[in-house]
């Protein structure tokens, strides 16, 4: 395939063809090329079934952008289906403009064990959708985990580490004996969730009282239970363990921006440390109990709206290094249960490009960057080497974009569990199309 008078967010008018899914020829082009036998990229019958593959589309100066990843997702996928499967969650993403994830291990089984990576992946590759898991460690698979994560034939491109107990039996807290059980040459990326767990206990006694509840407003104990001194306490050793493990650190879902500074302040020393942020951190705060309840409860939980306006202003800065979604669907009959009852977590892949340019519009945050925290970056701290840029030799993964108001409704939800956090949300793009490795995997209506 072939795309003509494509325009990117600096402006810049380009060309490139689409050789066995890989970018090449890509061109900056000074004037609008025409080409007799173009298809308009409007023309949806001849996208959704190209009658040869040599398809050449007039992009018609639209707005072309590298496909996103999204490096943070529960696909439920085995055990939890009835939240989301790896079919639905493919539809969300390339309706996001997402065309590769990365899977977190909290399913049934737990993706803990070869058998576990293995059944997982089988299911992952039947819905098309491209991916790596991330591998869960607890008191159970310690003595595993070198041999899986080293071993060539499973798509393992990290290590998640529930460092507070978040889901299930997933948590693991001996970084001592985690950094001597990996061997030196393992370079893959260690994951945190940080949440330092004797603070929550400490809480979780002080406010056990108030959990009983289902008004939307009591919601707001889950921020006090989860504060944020329980965050910093943890990432702060996670850190610490960095440089005295000298292992590559990711820190997921950031949700205060002490956190931000202080991996800034261990990257300036030059450590491997990186970390991301989700949109719900950037666009709720505790002011939003009172409206949606247990439909923002998650782990790390909503923060002040002081403190998430700080949060903002770093991620405008550029201090963060990805967005992910830690899209984490559950059903409303799930959610609407007391405090202490109600799953923590909230879907959002498939508005993933959307809510990205909603956060850089409100952060100032520069097109150039964007894209790297949604795309470049992303792919290379997980090892998609081909993946997020639109470049020579690079796959062919792109998302066509159009500048106009996209009103989020629940109705409209593709995710299994059927509604969104963001639902009445104004969101200032629309994703018009996706590709990937040069096949139209998506289309507006
Ligand atoms: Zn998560």
């Amino acid at each position: 395939m072939r795309i003509i008078n494509a325009r990117n967010l600096d402006g810049d008018k380009f060309s490139f063809d689409v050789h066995q899914g890989v970018i090449q020829n890509l061109k900056i082009q000074s004037e609008t090329l025409s080409e007799p036998n173009a298809t308009s990229i409007s023309n949806r019958a001849a996208l959704e079934n190209p009658k040869q593959t040599d398809i050449i589309i007039d992009a018609e100066q639209e707005l072309i952008i590298p496909a996103a990843l999204d490096m943070h997702v529960h696909s439920r996928s085995p055990g939890l289906t009835a939240k989301e499967d790896w079919n639905s969650l493919a539809k969300g993403a390339w309706r996001g403009g997402v065309v590769a994830v990365a899977d977190m291990p909290n399913t049934i089984p737990p993706t803990m064990t070869r058998a576990a990576v293995l059944e997982k992946a089988e299911i992952a590759r039947a819905s098309g959708l491209e991916f790596t898991l991330q591998l869960g460690v607890g008191a159970g698979n310690i003595n595993q985990v070198a041999e899986l994560l080293t071993s060539p034939d499973l798509p393992l491109a990290a290590l998640k580490v529930f460092y507070g107990r978040s889901t299930g039996d997933l948590m693991y807290d001996d970084l001592n004996k985690l950094g001597k059980s990996l061997p030196r040459d393992c370079k893959k990326l260690i994951v945190f969730h940080s949440e330092d767990q004797c603070g929550v206990d400490v809480n979780q006694a002080k406010y056990s009282g108030r959990t009983h509840s289902r008004a939307n407003r009591d919601f707001e104990v889950h921020s006090l239970i989860r504060d944020s001194a329980t965050a910093h306490a943890s990432t702060k050793i996670i850190l610490e363990w960095a440089v005295s493990s000298g292992r590559p650190v990711h820190i997921a879902h950031v949700s205060t921006p002490l956190e931000v500074e202080m991996v800034q302040a261990y990257k300036a020393k030059g450590l491997p440390v990186s970390c991301e942020v989700a949109p719900h951190h950037l666009l709720f705060s505790t002011d939003d109990y009172e409206r949606l309840g247990p439909l923002v409860k998650m782990n790390p939980p909503l923060r002040s709206r002081a403190e998430k306006e700080d949060l903002l202003k770093l991620v405008g800065q550029g201090a963060v290094d990805i967005f992910a979604t830690d899209h984490a669907p559950h059903l409303l009959s799930e959610k609407h249960q007391e405090v202490a009852k109600s799953p923590s977590g909230v879907p959002a892949i498939e508005f993933f490009y959307p809510l990205v340019f909603k956060i850089a519009e409100m952060t100032g945050l520069s097109h150039h960057r964007l894209l790297e925290m949604s795309a470049s970056r992303p792919a290379e701290l997980f090892g998609f080497d081909k993946k997020g840029t639109i470049a020579n030799g690079f796959d062919g993964d792109f998302v066509w974009i159009k500048r106009e108001n996209f009103l989020v409704r629940n109705e409209e939800v593709v995710s299994k569990c059927g509604w969104t956090p963001y639902d009445g949300f104004n969101l200032p793009i629309k994703i018009m199309g996706t590709w990937n490795r040069g096949k139209c995997v998506f289309l507006s209506k």
